[in-house]
């Protein structure tokens, strides 16, 4: 078994865990998962998260809201939401702004050009609070790194999805890069050759969990324990020993999130 895991993104507000949430927190620390961050995307997802930090020691989060709720937001037509994460990131396990991004994938959710705004707008708020962004982009490449050169931010695209070649433009614009389960998939080509692409000082493992079980629990509920799959597939990718894999993605984390050891 693995020691030293960071689990980089998961989503422990969600429903799915709402049966056993914390018994298996609590069996975090015998599983070698040292931290978890809680990824906030909605309203109420960022206050659970900042509630669930405060219970567990372990446990850091985040505040942001994810473009699948852009149209909402922005038919509130008020930029009160911004002052709400202003104040939320203000807690002192709030590590970010995300997740925030471009999803054209669920293109039904909310039109594209609200979104950029949205997403724009949260960019800008993570700059004036100098705190790095969690980053979702699916099927949205083009305009995602358009905006990521715009605004220059410090942190993470996470569950990346993208090109080899885009995996290299996030790195040489001093971010770091995020691998969900997709990676132990036997089909997964694409995310193999975007992790090749990805200097070690850069990686980092995440569940995304209750999504993007690892194999072989594909299709399961997911959660940080299975993180050792991810560290165990990198490290085979980049020729390098699992633990020293679990090593160095906990370091970076540690890194990207400004946390202390
Ligand atoms: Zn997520």
């Amino acid at each position: 078994m693995l020691q030293n895991l960071f689990d980089s993104h998961g989503h422990y507000d969600d429903p799915r865990f709402d049966e056993d949430r914390r018994s298996l927190l609590l069996s975090m620390e015998n599983s070698g998962v040292v931290r978890i961050m809680n990824i906030g995307n909605t309203t109420s997802a960022n206050l659970a998260g900042i509630e669930l930090a405060k219970e567990y020691p372990f446990l850091y989060c985040t505040v942001g809201i994810h473009p699948d709720q852009s149209a909402e937001i922005y038919a509130q037509n008020s930029p009160a939401y911004l002052d709400v994460l202003a104040q939320q990131s203000e807690f002192s396990k709030c590590q970010a702004i995300g997740e925030i991004g471009l999803d054209y994938y669920y293109d039904d959710n909310a039109p594209r050009p609200i979104q950029k705004i949205i997403f724009e707008q949260q960019l800008a708020l993570a700059k004036d609070l100098k705190l790095p962004v969690v980053i979702h982009s699916r099927d949205a490449a083009q305009d995602t790194m358009e905006l990521l050169k715009k605004y220059q931010p410090k942190g993470i695209v996470h569950c990346f999805s993208g090109s080899a070649d885009m995996a290299k433009e996030v790195v040489k614009l001093g971010m770091y890069v995020g691998f969900t389960g997709v990676i132990t998939f036997k089909n997964a080509r694409r995310a193999l050759e975007a992790a090749a692409a990805v200097p070690l000082d850069r990686l980092l493992i995440e569940t995304d969990c209750p999504y993007m079980a690892p194999e072989p629990f594909r299709g399961k509920r997911c959660d940080s324990t299975m993180v050792e799959r991810m560290a165990i597939r990198l490290a085979q990718i980049k020729g390098v020993e699992p633990q020293q894999m679990a090593d160095i993605t906990c370091e970076n984390a540690f890194q990207v999130y400004n946390m202390e050891r």
